[in-house]
């Protein structure tokens, strides 16, 4: 029998290969490589899928959570508070701006920022709060926004994982003062190569991002702020306006392969998140005692899966000097030990679900026996 990948996005590039290649051809016929109307063209469609006033295309999710940094006048001696379950981007953009992350856990029935943990991470430093939406579901933004609000902290988001996603009806990117996502091939919306971008309703802050993006240039050779080159190329963005159209599509197909899933573990008493109608399903994971034993018995049934997160952002050795320690963070140190993300993409098909599902199922009562 042939794997189950845990991804497959040479199945996503069969189903739109004409189109996109296509734009390619396009784009590579016009010269313009770097920004340029396809990027132009992407900004405005992505912008309407968030509902913000402006887009602002980048090269990487990694450089819009900066820019939405710097933009905010965050800096040297600020303190930024992020989730210790992320992926590192998080707390490395918050470090490029020159400020100090400040870790606090997640909540265990929906696995992002506990906006209970604020309190204790609060110190007159703080300026800012940037609540992740782990695998493609929200944060619990309402009162993550009312602390903000009461204390004078802007709200960002790491939307990098989504697109698309909502929070009580609202699109996530429109959720903070800034939301910025990244377009990693890997992504629910991914480019072929680097990408990324910023959405916000403030025109002042979108005119700054704009600056910086492109080396703090008004016009051609008029440098009015030490800036950046993060542009988006132009091919990014021919790829990424084909492909945003079929992106509600590519949502229906997550979100049938997660519920399908959802039904046979929730008899099985399996662990998940809450369920929330906004989740996009970037990652489907588990919660399972014994995560490494059942890994393996996964693959050995020719099952791909992936561990998002293996190691909590306090834990990682390149975060050493943030000051944190083994039990500081209990619940993203536990999940860390017992996610297990499961293939899940649009394409997958309903006997392939039910394979891996009753792999699951199969390898738990064997455990269990
Ligand atoms: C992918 C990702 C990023 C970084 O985006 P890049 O485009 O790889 O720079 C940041 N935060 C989270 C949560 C991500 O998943």
């Amino acid at each position: 029998m042939s794997r189950v990948p845990y991804l497959d996005l040479r199945a996503q590039y069969r189903s739109i290969a004409g189109e996109v290649n296509a734009a390619i051809a396009q784009t590579v016929e016009s010269g313009q490589f770097v920004l340029g109307p396809a990027v132009q063209a992407f900004e405005r469609d992505f912008a309407a899928l968030c509902r913000t006033r402006h887009c602002i295309a980048v090269n990487s999710g990694t450089s819009a959570l900066h820019l939405a940094f710097l933009v905010l006048g965050i800096g040297p001696g600020d303190e930024v508070i992020v989730p210790a379950m992320t992926f590192i981007a998080s707390t490395a953009a918050v470090e490029y701006a020159g400020a100090r992350p400040v870790l606090v856990d997640v909540e265990p029935g929906r696995w992002t920022l506990d906006p209970a943990e604020l309190r204790n991470a609060l110190s007159p430093r703080t300026k800012a709060i940037l609540p992740v939406h782990l695998h493609g579901l929200p944060a619990d933004m309402e009162p993550i926004q009312r602390f903000a609000d009461e204390h004078g902290l802007a709200v960002i988001e790491d939307a990098a994982q989504a697109h698309g996603a909502s929070y009580r009806g609202r699109p996530a990117g429109k959720l903070g003062r800034l939301g910025c996502f990244s377009f990693y091939p890997g992504k629910n919306l991914g480019a072929y190569g680097e990408a990324g971008a910023v959405v916000t309703d403030d025109d002042a802050l979108a005119t700054e991002c704009r600056l910086l993006r492109d080396w703090g240039a008004e016009q051609k050779y008029r440098h009015v702020r030490k800036g950046f080159n993060y542009r988006m190329d132009g091919i990014q963005g021919a790829v990424l306006g084909v492909k945003l159209r079929h992106l509600p599509g590519w949502i229906v197909g997550r979100r049938r392969c997660a519920a399908r899933y959802d039904r046979r573990f929730s008899a099985l008493g399996i662990k998940r998140p809450v369920d929330d109608p906004g989740h996009v399903y970037h990652v489907y994971s588990i919660c399972v005692p014994r995560r490494d034993e059942l890994r393996t018995a996964l693959s050995d049934r020719g099952i791909d899966t992936g561990i998002h997160y293996p190691i909590p952002l306090h834990l990682q050795p390149a975060n050493a000097d943030l000051g944190n320690s083994e039990g500081d963070f209990p619940v993203s140190e536990a999940l860390a030990g017992s996610f297990l993300s499961l293939p899940l993409y649009p394409e997958l098909d309903d006997a392939s679900v039910d394979r891996v599902a009753t792999a699951v199922e199969e390898a738990l009562g064997a455990a269990k026996a």
